[in-house]
């Protein structure tokens, strides 16, 4: 923070499709998708219309009582674009709530399925470099040191399991020896706490605040296996992956999983507003029926839950996305970027480049055969994104893995602009 308060701070006054404006007048490319919810661009006509004709009816109101048309649309279609059997959803306002209702809803299915002495015992299991959110609950869940370890003392203990972090294995496996062994990990740890486990809970697809971490293909489909065998609900964090990111509506589409529960927020909204769900099977929502006094009802909400405003910016992006166009060409776009990127693999401080759909992490290294490190106090990330805005660039490092997230409106041209401008920056810092 100290070093921080003596720089001059990156001021954004305007935002027109994939750029911002700077108080300089500097148009940046939107590298990062507004911390990764921006989908379409900013000042998207549709959205801008539809959260104008909103507020002409009314802001927000409570869910807590009432309900609206808003809010019973957004529901019914995201029922629709979920996988099958997903078919009720309990709203919040972002990635971390949605979340935190995930997980108690897991606990308090065990609880009214199972009884309180198999409650008490309940325990989630998590991937190692898992980022859930920052409130109490998901840091729990979570494996990433630097953001989670600090806290540990007041964390609600939890069952870890490797990451399937194919560049440092941390089970010491190589491409040509590995059979996927962090599933069987992962079912090994649930053999191991036979029936403790309430929930299994991870990111499909890419590990993504870990560093653009990429799952290797059928993982998740062996994790949603293991769960079904061991009595364990799994949740899949789509925060960062949903709509469309990785070239399907959703990552776990990829794989043909669906989940217990789904969690959805960034992106849902087109990245205007604050809105995020937990969807649920049939099967979970039915535990949660009974009587008033029964108590079966699941004690939580928040305030501005269902915001309508957030719903009609919501329904709007859906909109958008509803006749596939933007996302089927989501796997061209990426092919895009990972050929211009091509040039750059070979660069001595590239460790590694992993892409999956419009979700990159460039993981810069001090060097390509140990691996080791770049010194954390040089802080190379930063000083190349940093360097990219001159040439009309805004990224946010993740250490020294530069993440390339645009949104998925990004042209071919900006891919281009953006993978040749990245790869000059690392030359000027650090030589051919
Ligand atoms: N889950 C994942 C996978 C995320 O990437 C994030 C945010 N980066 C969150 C949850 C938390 O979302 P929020 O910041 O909206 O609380």
């Amino acid at each position: 923070m100290r070093e921080y308060l003596a720089t001059e701070p990156l001021v954004v006054v305007r935002a027109e499709g994939n750029y911002l404006i700077d108080d300089r007048g500097r148009r940046l490319l939107d590298g990062t998708s507004a911390l990764w919810c921006n989908l379409l661009g900013h000042r998207v006509p549709e959205i801008d219309a539809a959260v104008i004709d909103q507020l002409a009816r009314f802001a927000h109101t409570t869910l807590l009582g009432t309900t609206h048309p808003v809010v019973a649309e957004l529901a019914r279609r995201l029922v629709e674009i979920a996988p099958g059997g997903l078919n009720h959803v309990f709203f919040s306002d972002n990635g971390a709530t949605a979340v935190e209702a995930a997980l108690k809803m897991a606990f308090q299915y065990r609880l009214l399925t199972q009884g309180s002495e198999a409650a008490e015992h309940a325990v989630y299991l998590s991937l190692g470099n898992a980022y859930h959110g920052d409130t109490l609950g998901a840091a729990a869940v979570g494996g990433v040191e630097l953001f989670h370890d600090i806290f540990k003392p007041i964390l609600l203990p939890s069952l870890k399991t490797p990451s399937p972090y194919c560049y440092r294995c941390p089970i010491g496996k190589t491409p040509s020896d590995c059979s996927i062994d962090c599933a069987d990990e992962l079912e090994l740890a649930l053999r191991r706490a036979e029936g403790r486990v309430c929930a299994v809970i991870l990111e499909p697809g890419v590990q993504a605040a870990a560093g653009m971490l990429t799952l290797p293909s059928g993982f998740l489909s062996r994790a949603a296996e293991a769960c079904r065998s061991h009595g364990a609900l799994l949740i899949l964090d789509e925060v960062a992956t949903g709509f469309g990111r990785t070239g399907t509506m959703f990552a776990c589409q990829r794989e043909g999983v669906t989940p217990d529960l789904m969690c959805v927020a960034k992106g849902l909204t087109g990245g205007y507003l604050p809105v995020a769900a937990t969807l649920a099977t049939d099967q979970v929502y039915d535990a949660f029926l009974g009587r008033y006094d029964e108590y079966r009802h699941f004690f939580h909400g928040h305030t501005y839950t269902g915001n309508a405003l957030g719903c009609a910016a919501a329904l709007a992006t859906l909109g958008l996305l509803s006749d596939g166009v933007i996302i089927d060409a989501v796997e061209q776009k990426a092919r895009v970027l990972r050929d211009a990127l091509a040039p750059l693999a070979a660069h001595r401080h590239v460790g590694d480049i992993r892409q999956t759909g419009l979700m990159c992490g460039i993981e810069l290294v001090a060097n390509r055969e140990t691996k080791a490190s770049l010194a954390p106090g040089e802080r190379n990330g930063y000083h190349i994104c940093v360097a990219l805005r001159d040439r009309g660039i805004f990224l946010r490092p993740l250490g020294d893995v530069i993440v390339l997230m645009p949104p998925l409106s990004v042209t071919d041209a900006e891919l281009r602009h953006l993978a040749a401008s990245v790869h000059a920056v690392v030359v000027e810092r650090f030589g051919a």
